[in-house]
């Protein structure tokens, strides 16, 4: 197992990042907001296979989150995710204090329009900016050649990358695809505040997207076949369905006609647990 410093000031992160890449060491950066599982070692392990040294990060951002979400219930555990982090490659972990990130009068966000316009955009206001802000933060503190984000947040990664061209960021944005539990369900920190019977519920959604990406793919009519999904979605279980849609991976638009590149996007609500899951449609043979 690697030697896992903890830093916690901006000046000290850049240091070290200083250090390696002036020794020629490619780095890698892992952001994360921590409840560190599997889905997040899966981009350790990506970065620790491109690069000589990986940060990650934990940094549970509050503006992201909506004022009725669960940022003061968000699981947090520095010591178990450090140890998670060292044991798959991390070299370092950068872990600041709310003031390191928003200092008193910080003033500035970062808003990247079109891709946020659908999809979860609409159903969480004030989400990508926070996010966009908190990750472009990260990049230019950082100063990493390569930084690795899930397919899982799939238009999160999209925004990622627009900034990162956008705004002349010399980080080359890498996605990393979803990884899964034997039963199809994608890992989230979110799923340990599923009960077992709403745990249940849950592995539907990724059975119902993989079944309807074949059943586009095999040249059935988008409206009909979602408003489907949307139906069968209720019947099993769900609490409610902010939105199953086909949208082109590129724009994030809802497509009325399957064309690639297409994929298939949901979120779902089980009691207060949010899910969102997407799944790529392959082009009509
Ligand atoms: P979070 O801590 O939830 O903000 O996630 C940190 C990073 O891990 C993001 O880039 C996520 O997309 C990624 N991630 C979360 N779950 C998974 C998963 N199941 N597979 C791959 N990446 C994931």
């Amino acid at each position: 197992m690697t030697e896992l410093s903890i830093l916690r000031g901006v000046v000290e992160l850049r240091g070290a990042v200083a250090a390696w890449r002036s020794a020629g060491e490619s780095v890698g950066l892992v952001p994360t907001m921590g409840a560190i599982h599997e889905g997040h070692l899966a981009l350790v392990r990506a970065a620790r296979r491109d690069c000589r040294r990986v940060v990650a990060t934990i940094f549970v951002n509050p503006t992201q989150f909506g004022p009725a979400e669960d940022f003061k219930r968000y699981p947090r555990d520095e010591a178990g995710d450090a140890a998670l982090l060292a044991g798959a490659g991390a070299d370092l972990l950068f872990a600041p204090a709310l003031e390191a990130v928003y200092p008193a009068g910080f003033a500035t966000t970062v808003s990247v329009a079109g891709l946020t316009r659908h999809l979860c955009g609409p159903h969480r206001p004030g989400h990508f900016d926070g996010v966009a802000t908190v990750v472009t933060k990260l990049l230019l503190m950082a100063g990493a050649a390569r930084a690795y984000f899930g397919e899982k947040d799939f238009q999160q990664l999209q925004v990622i990358r627009r900034l990162a061209t956008d705004l002349d960021i010399p980080t080359e944005i890498v996605g990393v695809p979803t990884l899964r539990e034997p039963d199809g369900l994608a890992l989230s920190s979110r799923n340990r505040y599923l009960d077992p019977e709403a745990r249940k519920v849950a592995a539907v959604l990724p059975a119902l997207l993989q079944d309807l990406s074949g059943r586009l793919a095999a040249g059935a009519s988008p409206a009909p076949a979602l408003e489907e999904g949307r139906k069968a979605l209720r019947a099993a279980g769900f609490d409610k369905l902010d939105y199953l849609e086909l949208a082109d991976e590129a724009t994030l638009t809802p497509q009325a006609k399957l064309g690639p590149p297409a994929r298939l996007f949901a979120a779902v609500w089980l009691g207060k647990t949010r899910l969102i899951d997407n799944w790529p449609v392959p082009a009509t043979r």
